[in-house]
């Protein structure tokens, strides 16, 4: 099969691998589509002795046709529809038992073996049937981002009865705009490139402001009755942080969104005289992937959107090279369903 290597220092090429086979309890998935991830940039990025292993491939984000079952699964069938929860679990700690995979103790990182390929080797305990009517382009977003935006999301409670600030509009700051507004809340973006503030309002956002304008904070605070009952901080930006208890309501709740690559520096931080509710998201727990999938497909919440670019995996050079000038929507590989 094909693959994608990186070979460090923002260089990717394609190289030929062994198709995988199937193992007890695994499955062989045909891609149809794989989406490059914020987090893929890192390795791709790294040079010299921090140079990615060119024998791993890239890529956590596929969804596609099963292929062939290992020996022992017996809940999946050749030529069914999937996406895959891609970390994968020590299966033993307290999160792990509870399904809460995202903060096991334990992850088994190595055990994750890339999706940028003509077919990916997975654990069939974390492919996750898609319905008929939920299209790839949908599926592919939810398996990372939008899984990532509604876990926030829900345990803020998000509901019509409140405004929620979205600091950040890249891929998980968009997907939370369209997911919120399919649950009825009104979402105002926050983001300094205008491109990105223009997608945030055709996904639906009320409105959406530059945050390093001073009045900013004041016009969100008088579009929300004295501030949002929450914000997803999604943009990882140390000043992004610094300014989140500006735009909530005292008792309003703060989501620090897609930890994992950069420490948040929170301070300096004035919660005087508020009681804010501040906690850290990190991916969303295997459990909650099935009602995730229930409600973009029930809703119809058009996760489409943020796809800019679909590419062959031929053209893996280019596709991270678009990826990596920030300037794009969320770039896909595409194969023929
Ligand atoms: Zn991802
Ligand atoms: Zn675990």
């Amino acid at each position: 099969m094909r693959a994608v290597s990186f070979l460090g220092d923002r260089q990717a090429t394609v190289v030929d691998r062994p198709d995988p086979v199937a193992g007890p309890g695994q499955v062989v998935i045909r891609l149809v589509r794989a989406a490059v991830c914020g987090s893929d940039l890192h390795g791709y990025r790294r040079s010299g002795a921090q140079a990615p292993d060119p024998n791993r491939t890239p890529g956590h984000e596929p969804v596609g046709v099963i292929a062939s079952l290992g020996p022992g699964v017996t809940d999946l069938r050749v030529g069914e529809r999937v996406l895959v929860y891609h970390r994968v679990g020590c299966g033993v700690c307290r999160p792990c038992r509870t399904g809460n995979t995202n903060i096991c103790t334990a992850p088994r990182y190595r055990d994750w073996e890339g999706s940028d390929a003509d077919y990916v080797r997975c654990y069939a305990r974390y492919v996750f049937p898609i319905p008929d009517d939920l299209g790839w382009d949908d599926a592919v977003v939810i398996s990372c981002q939008a899984g990532t935006a509604y876990a926030p999301l829900r345990r803020v409670g998000a509901s019509a009865r409140e405004a929620v600030v979205v600091s950040g509009l890249g891929p998980v700051g968009l997907c939370a705009v369209t997911l919120a507004t399919a649950m009825g809340v009104e979402a105002i973006g926050l983001d300094p490139m205008p491109e990105r503030r223009a997608i945030a309002l055709a996904m639906g956002a009320r409105s959406a402001f530059d945050p390093r304008e001073e009045a900013t904070p004041g016009a969100v605070r008088d579009l929300t009755n004295g501030g949002a009952g929450a914000l997803l901080e999604t943009s990882g930006a140390p000043s992004a942080h610094a300014r989140v208890q500006e735009y909530v309501q005292t008792e309003g709740q703060v989501a620090i969104v897609g930890l994992g690559h950069t420490e948040p520096s929170m301070n300096p931080i004035s919660l005087f005289g508020k009681q804010i509710t501040l906690f850290a998201s990190n991916l969303y727990p295997e459990w909650m992937l099935p009602e995730i999938i229930r409600f973009v497909q029930q809703k119809k919440v058009p996760l489409s959107k943020i796809i800019s670019h679909r590419l062959p995996l031929e053209e893996a050079r280019r596709a991270f090279q678009l990826a990596d000038s920030a300037t794009t929507g969320k770039v896909v590989f595409t194969w023929s369903g």
